[in-house]
């Protein structure tokens, strides 16, 4: 992978270590996660669930998980068949793409794009097909994606609520989307890992409501997000039982079987449904609180209905690239933030940064505090 380097998120959060900066950066709570979480895992270890469980994950969760995608979404998935337990969304992501490309497919990919999704394709001998969503509300220029479709497409990777922007797929959207792929042998990769961060009520729209769409769907989800424990790198992915087969043929050889006491844990933790249903209105008022601090200085908001991230035009102080513009915040304030940039394949640059609300109010505090150092105009 010749021209592939390091990830933004790696980059940016050395530099917050290295100038002792305040890291709004790469995406991660630093507040604590649940106390009872932790109980459950570490009594799964006292209790001696520490070898190998299923290749596919462990049943009870499976089963735990699939009752929750009933409730929520009104799909019967299977346990048995549907549902295979990853080390982390990422991975469930690459796996699934892994599972259907040959070389020289396309994959319709919208930029700005999480980083992993171009090389996870390219490594595949794949081919992505970029599309940049409608600055600034980053929507998806639907038209734009028919035309691009040939008879090499091989899927679509969606992503809602949207990393880096906060932005959501809409009814709109699906029925958009449902109207592009019908009649075609187009998959839909759907990353949802931050189904539960969706903000000012919402509805998540997952692909798992909707049956048809569902059948050419790989739906990826991450423990990591739901539950404030992104090092734990657990997640999941659900689809339909003859692609589940695939995908597992690639995951035995890979992974295959997750860290098990992690998953004892999850799986008594699902009992606690308040756990995830409230988890958007807690990181929402982090949006609010954040969003109210920001108005002290002279950065413009950019709309988030949900993720952990606030986009933010500085035209009222510098004229600077992202990157440039990220690297003169990070040394004059301390403020380490990730340039948008960095999420297209091109480098486009609509001079906007990405900022992590996911932090406890007095992080955010000091952040916004340090960024009032900025004089309007001044920077460059
Ligand atoms: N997709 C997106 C859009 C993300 O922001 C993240 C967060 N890191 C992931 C996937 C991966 O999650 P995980 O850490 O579970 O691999
Ligand atoms: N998803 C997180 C973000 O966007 C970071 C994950 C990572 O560092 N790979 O910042």
């Amino acid at each position: 992978m010749p021209e592939v380097g390091t990830t933004i998120f790696t980059v940016m959060s050395q530099l917050a270590q290295q100038y002792n900066a305040v890291n709004l950066g790469q995406g991660f709570p630093d507040y604590e996660m649940s106390g009872e979480l932790i109980e459950l895992v570490n009594k799964a270890m006292v209790d001696g669930m520490n070898q190998y469980v299923h290749m596919a994950g462990l049943l009870t969760l499976r089963e735990k998980l699939a009752e929750k995608i009933f409730n929520l979404y009104g799909n019967k998935v299977h346990a048995g068949t549907d549902i295979t337990i990853t080390p982390g969304g990422t991975y469930a992501i690459f796996t699934a793409l892994t599972a259907i490309l040959q070389k020289g497919d396309e994959v319709i990919v919208f930029e700005p794009a999480y980083d992993s999704y171009i090389p996870n394709i390219e490594i595949n001998g794949a081919v992505p097909v970029l599309i940049q969503l409608e600055f600034p509300n980053y929507s998806i220029p639907w038209n734009e994606v028919r035309s691009k479709i040939t008879n090499r497409t091989r899927a679509i990777i969606i992503n809602s609520p949207h990393n880096p922007t906060g932005s959501v797929l809409r009814e709109e959207d699906v029925e958009q989307l449902r109207n592009t792929v019908e009649g075609t042998n187009i998959f839909v990769i759907s990353d949802e890992v931050y189904e539960h961060l969706i903000f000012d009520d919402l509805p998540h729209l997952s692909m798992l409501r909707y049956a048809d769409l569902m059948e050419r769907s790989f739906v990826c989800f991450s423990f990591g997000k739901t539950y404030d424990c992104t090092g734990w790198k657990l997640g999941y992915c659900v689809a339909a039982p003859q692609w589940m087969v695939e995908f597992r043929k690639v995951h035995q050889f890979n992974c295959f079987s997750c860290n098990s006491p992690a998953q004892v844990g999850i799986a008594a933790y699902l009992n606690n449904k308040e756990a995830y249903l409230n988890l958007g209105k807690k990181v929402q008022q982090k949006r609010d609180f954040f969003a109210g601090l920001m108005e002290q200085t002279a950065f413009t908001a950019l709309p988030s209905h949900g993720s952990y991230f606030q986009c933010y035009g500085y035209s009222a102080y510098s004229k600077l690239g992202d990157r440039e513009f990220a690297l003169k915040l990070l040394k004059t304030c301390g403020v380490v933030t990730i340039p948008v940039s960095a999420f297209y394949k091109n480098g486009k640059d609509d001079k906007v940064i990405r900022f992590c609300f996911a932090k406890k109010e007095e992080t955010l505090q000091m952040a916004v505090h340090k960024l009032l150092d900025l004089d309007v105009g001044m920077v460059d």
